[in-house]
């Protein structure tokens, strides 16, 4: 089966020659472990921070061992007597076809009514990031405003639909006129603001004629600096990611003024460490989605050969919703 290993750290941009292909034999499997073959793999932003040696939340990922990222996928050998040969599971695998596990991060999936690949996005990590900064962080309520930026991705499709269901008014930011119309038309936001169109911070005023209540942050830089300025009295800012600044770019805060002004309160997270919400965030997430109540979108790359390109593409914002490659 063919894996990718990080074959050196990037400077600057990430770039074909990061990546190494590789083929390997199929494992035999020792007592208590699984064999599973991946069905989907999951491409994310966190990806870029883990082939740096830059200190960060989590260690680098090592050179020429298999890239992180989470999978789904099927059993197809199995010694553990918890795991039986055809169940759907999803797992951290990594950027392979193929691998094998104690069944100890594994977790047993139920596609009668939501799909596998679900499972990496709106029902996933990505879900749970926006159900927990949403919930935990944002308490944002009927009529309150709520900004999210990267809105057309996994994360911020998901926000904004909460936002949405909870009777909020809800404005994205995002790169583009189609992922705009993208975000209004089939998400249901009431508003959203193209960034790459240059006038951010007077299209994001307009858009929020009542001030900002609730900044789901998910970019960084230009985007929270524009949200910053319309911030109401005692605004909650719930800092999930920085992805403007994923290839070293300088981020300041251009005006700092609001956040005492405006006695915001802003909270990072990461959400895998908060492992004891995500049995009841997924449940309701699974219901919402099962009940047409959330929509999602992917964007599915073929073949495990596609991952490096696919995974460019997600930081330069190629993806619409969730980036997924399919394995088989
Ligand atoms: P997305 O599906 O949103 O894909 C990333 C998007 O970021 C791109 O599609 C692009 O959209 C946007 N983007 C890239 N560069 C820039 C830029 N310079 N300025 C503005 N937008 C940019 O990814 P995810 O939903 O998986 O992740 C979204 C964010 O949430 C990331 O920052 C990620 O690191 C973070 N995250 C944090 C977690 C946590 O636990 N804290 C968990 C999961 C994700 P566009 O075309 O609109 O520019």
């Amino acid at each position: 089966y063919q894996r990718i290993v990080l074959a050196a750290r990037p400077r600057g941009p990430v770039a074909p020659e990061n990546f190494r292909l590789e083929t390997l034999d199929v494992p035999q499997l020792a007592d208590g472990e699984v064999l599973i073959r991946n069905h989907y793999l999951s491409l994310d932003p966190y990806m870029r921070g883990r082939m740096s040696s830059a200190k960060s939340y989590a260690s680098s990922q090592p050179l020429d061992q298999t890239m992180i990222g989470g999978t789904a996928g099927q059993v197809v050998a199995s010694r553990n007597d918890y795991y039986e040969v055809g169940e759907f599971v999803g797992g951290i695998l990594g950027w392979a076809e193929m691998g094998v596990s104690d069944g100890v991060l594994l977790r047993k999936l139920d596609t009668t009514r939501i799909p596998l690949s679900a499972y990496l996005g709106v029902v996933g990590m990505p879900g749970m990031a926006a159900w927990y900064g949403f919930n935990q962080i944002l308490e944002a309520g009927a009529g309150d405003t709520v900004v999210v930026s990267a809105a057309a991705g996994a994360v911020g499709s998901v926000v904004g639909q909460l936002a949405r269901l909870r009777g909020c008014h809800v404005v994205g930011i995002a790169g583009g006129p189609e992922k705009c119309e993208y975000v209004v038309k089939q998400l249901g936001f009431h508003a959203c603001v193209d960034y790459k169109a240059g006038n951010l911070e007077v299209d994001l005023a307009a858009a929020t004629p009542d001030g900002v209540d609730a900044i789901f942050e998910n970019v960084g830089g230009a985007c929270l600096d524009a949200s910053l300025a319309r911030t109401n009295a005692f605004a909650r800012v719930a800092l999930c990611g920085l992805i403007a600044g994923f290839n070293g770019q300088e981020m300041p805060i251009k005006n700092s003024r609001p956040l005492l002004l405006n006695r915001l309160t802003v909270r990072g997270f990461i959400i895998t460490e908060h492992m004891e919400f995500w049995q009841q965030g997924l449940q309701e997430l699974a219901v919402l989605v099962a009940n047409h109540q959330i929509k999602y979108r992917e964007t599915v790359a073929e073949g495990l050969a596609a991952a490096p390109q696919a995974f460019m593409g997600l930081l330069q914002g190629h993806n619409f919703g969730k980036q997924l490659v399919k394995l088989i």
